[in-house]
């Protein structure tokens, strides 16, 4: 396992440090994304999908679970489970197709789902810490596999 800590002191570097990872994504990556509201899981994913050239604005598939892309360089697999009632709809969905496909997942809310996400992703994870400011973010991400 590798890991990586990144600190951002804007969301500006938030978003840049998504923007870089959209860019350098290949096809069949799979993030999970943690951290509490606020912390700024939904900037850092705008910067995916713009680096994925993405220009149309990201909402939270709060109600959808699954929330697709395709107008970038590759399919843009945006889920949010925070809401999920049972594993079985994440099998309703196809939810496979989504995770073993050609495009780039990110899953908000992954802890939710243990049991059925790839053993190949990154998980990332956003915190603050107020004493280092209060646009201070610590930025982990681990490479499992
Ligand atoms: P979440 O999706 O995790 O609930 P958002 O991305 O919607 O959070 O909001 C994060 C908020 O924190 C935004 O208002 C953003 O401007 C602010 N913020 C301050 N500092 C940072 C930082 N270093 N990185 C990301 N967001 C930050
Ligand atoms: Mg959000």
């Amino acid at each position: 396992m590798k890991e990586t800590m990144i600190e951002t002191f804007s969301p500006e570097e938030t978003h840049a440090l998504g923007k870089k990872i959209g860019q350098q994504a290949k096809p069949g990556d799979v993030y999970t994304l943690i951290g509490d509201l606020g912390v700024g899981k939904t900037v850092f994913t705008q910067g995916i999908a713009e680096g994925l050239g993405i220009r149309e604005p990201i909402c939270s598939p709060t109600f959808t679970i699954v929330q697709v892309y395709e107008e970038g360089r590759m399919p843009f697999y945006h889920f949010d489970v925070y809401r999920i009632g049972d594993i079985e709809e994440m099998d309703e969905i196809g939810y496979e197709d989504y995770f073993y496909g050609n495009g780039l997942c990110m899953i908000e809310w992954a802890n939710l789902i243990e049991e059925i996400l790839p053993e190949k992703r990154h998980d990332i994870s956003i915190e603050k810490d107020l004493e280092k400011g209060f646009d201070y973010r610590k930025i982990t991400i681990r490479e499992l596999d």
